[in-house]
């Protein structure tokens, strides 16, 4: 998976689609993403006891009611905006030489950019 937590997407399905927004989370072993504010779904949340917290004495209760949440999406339908060049865009790999090792860098795929994702 080439989406990492904390880079920058535009969405290219859904009711989101063409929004951009921070990753929060990957989750590689489901190919999916979360993004920051996008996708959002309603959660009806039942108000239940918060874990552990009757060691403290007093309980503490998580409210119930409609929380707003971002859902997962697949990663197939995000694309990582280039801090360089400003566009969504796909993402290859290249191996640099850097201080005698071998290193793997996401680059922007579009042909008149080609910059490092990462820097
Ligand atoms: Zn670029």
């Amino acid at each position: 998976m080439k989406v990492r937590k904390g880079d920058l997407v535009q969405i290219l399905a859904g009711k989101d689609r063409g929004k951009q927004g921070r990753v929060l989370e990957a989750r590689p072993r489901d190919n999916r993403v979360v993004v920051e504010n996008l996708n959002i779904v309603k959660r009806h949340m039942r108000p239940r006891p918060l874990r552990d917290s009757s060691r403290m004495g007093q309980q503490q209760i998580v409210p119930g009611g409609v929380i707003d949440k971002p859902a997962p999406l697949p990663v197939s339908n995000v694309m990582i905006v280039c801090p360089t060049c400003k566009r969504a865009t796909r993402i290859g790999i290249e191996i640099r030489a850097a201080k005698g090792e071998e290193k793997r860098v996401r680059v922007c795929r579009r042909a008149d950019c080609g910059q490092e994702i990462d820097k």
